[in-house]
């Protein structure tokens, strides 16, 4: 009873300048630059920054080439300061895999913009977790373990702030002797940096009619391993990207494999969410990537020492959303950033935080609250990242439309027109549209996929690879993964998609599994979840809502 009146209980609240959700590059860099523009006039700004990893970094899963350029504005002396981006990059290669062979393609093929010297190596995990000690150091008040749950409206309907979720409420929605009510934080600007598919960017993108009708964002699922590999093989500063096996010319994705630190190869496969065939496991397609004869050497006489997915966004520039809605606005991949053929979208990202963090800054200091950050929507669209994203716009379009080799020529040919006539190239825009719960065939038109089995060496099973991502989560909690209609699984995507769910989520989430009675029953095992937000994005019912688990669960990932 007195849990009862402790879950009804008004939450208590805190006031701050500026809220910011998500302590990614780009939530990072936006309290950075807020905090730095505050000394500069030598006034008082709050600003908090709120993270559901259990520490900073702990969610964050990339490759990562890193692309100095945000790096350099926001923090120019980061080499002094011990920025922990330390391996340049020697050499790229690109590679097109068959079944038993390996192409080159010769560099100088490649539009410039592929070229990564400039670029640096490195974890951006770790780049995260040193963002929010340089955050600390200037006064941002940095919270991990708490997950932003709700969005606060006023009676206007402008953002004012977000709810953190209550703690300790049992599986059956009711409080437990550990019951903690959730805490409101209000700002005069809510900055939501949540990155790809954020569960309160979802909510903010419908309600404010966000997105573009005629081309929704699209997304991929990488899958990441991170190696220690024999010291013969380990090559400092390689960047290496392949397509084409084991995906047909029909799916589109690829492979990195960059070599960076103390004799460390992160090796990682995306595959486009895109993908039509229901039988399609991202997950057995990374680890049969690896057992390729131009690959797999790499990893003789070494370890995997970790896993981890993560969704990605790829619909680029004609897919970015309205910025800003009342009260604050979208920053980082939440927006959609990422530059597909690069496969970078960090450096956007931390440009983006800088952008919002200066927008917010001279609103504040003009005595606003509230209202739209129309500065910060103008340099998104007029400055640094509208040049990276507008010339690759065409490639992923193409790359859908004409499959992997036409698709990807018809792109380096855009590419390099681009570069030769800037801001011209094929001198249109493709539309994306589809979303990608759209795309799946039916099972029955659908040729099912047998996978190699795992040796436990090259190759892992899913439940095993899970334990490397350090994935825990309370187990007396509201499963996060909400059903619209629980009875959908069994009774529509069981029948006509064989239920994907079980192939494409990368952590054994979803299973079907045999009642007593013989009947099919789906079965959500929400505590292995990796946080990557595919099911939000690919079940073909679109009957699966991602929601924040208690703060502090999920992956904890440590150098992804
Ligand atoms: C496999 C893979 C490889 C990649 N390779 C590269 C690369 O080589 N180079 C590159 O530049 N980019 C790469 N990217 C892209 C890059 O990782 C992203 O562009 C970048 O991480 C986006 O930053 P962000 O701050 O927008 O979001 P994120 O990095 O996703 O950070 C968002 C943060 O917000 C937190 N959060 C989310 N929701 C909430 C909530 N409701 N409450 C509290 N906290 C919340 C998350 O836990 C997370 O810590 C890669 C991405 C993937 C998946
Ligand atoms: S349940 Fe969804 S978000 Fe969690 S790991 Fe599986 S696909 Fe990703």
């Amino acid at each position: 009873m007195a849990n009862s009146a402790a879950a009804q209980a008004p939450r208590e609240a805190m006031e701050f300048d500026v809220v910011i959700v998500g302590a990614g590059p780009a939530g990072l860099a936006a309290s950075i630059r807020l905090k730095q523009l505050a000394a500069e006039s030598e006034r008082d700004l709050s600003v908090v920054v709120l993270e559901k990893g259990s520490e900073v970094g702990a969610h964050i899963l990339s490759g990562a080439v890193i692309d100095p350029i945000g790096l350099n504005r926001l923090v120019p002396d980061w080499k002094e300061k011990g920025a922990p981006v330390v391996t340049p990059v020697r050499e790229d290669k690109f590679l097109v895999l068959g079944e038993a062979g390996a192409m080159r393609l010769p560099n100088i093929l490649m539009p410039p913009l592929m070229n990564n010297h400039g670029n640096y190596i490195g974890s951006l995990g770790a780049l995260c977790s040193w963002f929010g000690e340089q955050a600390s150091d200037l006064g941002v008040e940095v919270y991990p373990g708490f997950a932003a749950a709700e969005v606060l409206y006023d009676d206007n309907g402008a953002v004012v702030g977000v709810a953190t979720g209550d703690m300790g409420v049992g599986r059956d929605g009711k409080p437990t002797d550990n019951f903690v009510r959730g805490m409101e934080l209000r700002g005069k600007y809510t900055l939501i940096a949540e990155g790809a598919r954020g569960s309160l960017t979802k909510q903010l993108i419908k309600k404010f009619a966000l997105e573009k009708a005629d081309n929704p964002q699209k997304y991929g699922i990488g899958l990441k391993e991170l190696w220690q590999v024999a010291p013969d093989k380990h090559q400092p500063g390689l960047v290496q990207h392949s397509f084409g096996w084991p995906l047909g010319n029909r799916t589109g994705g690829g492979s990195f494999l960059y070599h960076y630190g103390d004799n460390l190869v992160s090796v990682g496969f995306v595959v486009h969410l895109n993908y039509q065939n229901p039988y399609l496991s991202p997950y057995d397609e990374f680890q049969r990537f690896k057992t390729h004869p131009a690959i797999s050497p790499t990893f003789d006489g070494g370890k995997r020492i970790a896993y981890g997915a993560r969704a990605l966004t790829e619909g680029g520039w004609q897919s970015i959303p309205d910025l800003i809605f009342p009260g604050g606005a979208l920053l980082g991949c939440g927006a959609g950033f990422m530059n597909v053929p690069r496969i970078k979208g960090s450096h956007n990202a931390i440009l983006s935080g800088i952008a919002a963090g200066e927008a917010t800054f001279e609103a504040i200091s003009a005595g606003r609250e509230h209202d739209r950050l129309e500065a910060y929507e103008d340099a998104v669209r007029t400055d640094d990242i509208a040049r990276d994203l507008k010339r690759v716009r065409n490639v992923k379009p193409l790359w859908s439309r004409f499959g992997t080799i036409a698709g990807i020529m018809l792109g380096g040919i855009d590419m390099w027109l681009n570069t030769i006539l800037p801001g011209i190239g094929l001198g249109f825009t493709l539309k994306h549209r589809k979303p990608d719960w759209a795309t799946l065939r039916m099972a029955r038109k659908s040729k099912p996929i047998a996978y190699p089995k795992p040796d436990g060496v090259l190759t892992f099973d899913k439940l095993t690879n899970v334990s490397f991502s350090g994935t825990n989560h309370e187990e007396n909690q509201p499963v996060h993964l909400k059903l619209a209609d629980p009875m959908i699984p069994v009774t529509v995507n069981l029948p006509d998609y064989a239920e994907p769910a079980r192939l494409y989520c990368p952590a054994a989430v979803y299973e079907i599994v045999t009642d007593e009675g013989g009947k099919p029953r789906f079965q959500i095992n929400a505590q292995n979840c990796v946080h990557c937000k595919t099911c939000d994005i690919k079940d073909p019912s679109q009957n699966i809502t991602w929601v924040c688990p208690e703060g502090g669960g999920g992956p904890n990932y440590s150098g992804m």
